[in-house]
C-alpha cells in the first residue's frame, strides 16, 4: 500500500519525466476511479506536481488540479507510448508529444478528481501536518494527540493527524524510537515524542532514499524487505538491533504489527 514515501517518489520521478507536460486528453478506462468530471477538467499544461499526503497532485495552466489519492495499490508515472497501455491502467492523461501519464491502480480503490487549484487548500484541509516539512516540530506531533487516548500505532496512521504513514513506516517509526506499538498517546513522555518525532522523519527520509537506491524504474517499487526495514515483516526473526529478542507480530485495529519486546517499551 503507498505511503509517503512511494508518493514522494511518484512526484520526483513525475517532475524528471514529464515537466511541463501538455495533456491533450484523458482516457478513462475505468469510470469507478473517477469522481466527478475529469475529462474536460483535466486538459492543459502541468505546471508542476505535488504531494499531500498520500495525494499526488497535477497542477495544470487552467486553474485546475488533478488529485490522485492512490488507494490500495495506486500508481501514477510516465509512459512512452499511448497505444498500448499497463494492464491495470485506470485512467491515462495522453500527451501531446506522445506517451501519456497513467494512473495504474489493480485494486482500483483509488480516486482520480479535478479539483479548482485555488480550492485545494479546502479540499486537503482534512489532513494533519506534512512530517518532512521543515516546520515540523515534536510539539507539533505531540499536538496532534492532544486530547486522545488511542494507541500510538493507529494514532500514527489517521491521516487526520499525522499526514502520509501506513502501516510500514508506522511500526518503523515506532521501532526506531523504542516505544512499544499499544502504548497509549496520553501516557507518553516528552522525551518519546521527541524521540518518535525524530524517527519518524529518518524512517521517511531513508525510505524515499532507498526507495531511489533499489528501484530500476519508475513502474516498480521495491518490496518492504529491500528498503532494509528493521522490524516490519520479521516476527520470529532476531532483533536487528543486536538486543536478543524475537521480533513478534499482533493485530492490532485489524492491522498486523510487528515490534521487538526487547527494544520497545
Ligand atoms: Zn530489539
Amino acid at each position: 500500500m503507498p505511503e509517503l514515501p512511494e508518493a514522494e517518489y511518484m512526484v520526483r520521478r513525475l517532475r524528471e519525466a514529464a515537466p511541463e507536460a501538455r495533456i491533450a486528453r484523458v482516457r478513462v478506462l475505468r469510470e469507478s476511479v473517477v469522481a466527478g468530471a475529469l475529462a474536460k477538467r483535466a486538459r492543459g499544461c502541468v505546471t508542476g506536481y505535488a504531494r499531500r499526503a498520500k495525494n499526488v497532485l497535477m497542477h495544470l495552466d487552467t486553474g485546475w488540479t488533478v488529485r490522485i489519492q492512490l488507494g490500495m495499490t495506486g500508481h501514477v508515472y510516465r509512459v512512452a507510448g499511448a497505444a498500448e497501455l499497463p494492464r491495470f491502467t485506470r485512467v491515462a492523461f495522453v500527451l501531446e508529444v506522445g506517451g501519456a501519464l497513467v494512473f495504474e491502480d489493480a485494486r482500483a480503490f483509488g480516486t482520480v478528481s479535478a479539483v479548482r487549484t485555488a480550492e485545494l487548500g479546502e479540499a486537503l484541509a482534512g489532513y494533519g501536518p506534512e512530517p518532512l516539512e521543515a516546520g515540523f516540530r515534536w510539539q507539533d506531533l505531540r499536538a496532534a494527540a492532544q486530547g486522545l487516548r488511542q494507541e500510538v500505532k493507529p494514532f500514527l496512521m489517521d491521516q487526520r493527524r499525522v499526514a502520509g504513514l501506513g502501516n510500514i513506516w508506522a511500526a518503523e517509526a515506532l521501532f526506531g524510537a523504542g516505544i512499544h506499538p499499544a502504548r497509549r498517546v496520553d501516557g507518553l513522555l516528552d522525551e518519546e515524542w521527541r524521540a518518535l518525532w525524530r524517527s519518524v522523519r529518518a524512517v521517511l527520509r531513508r525510505a524515499i532514499a532507498n526507495t531511489f537506491r533499489v528501484t530500476a524504474g519508475p513502474e516498480e517499487f521495491p518490496e518492504a524487505d529491500l528498503l532494509r526495514v528493521g522490524v516490519y515483516g520479521r516476527a520470529g526473526l532476531v532483533c536487528r538491533r543486536g538486543c536478543g529478542a524475537v521480533v513478534e507480530r499482533v493485530v492490532q485495529g485489524a492491522r498486523a504489527t510487528f515490534y521487538c519486546p526487547g527494544c520497545q517499551r
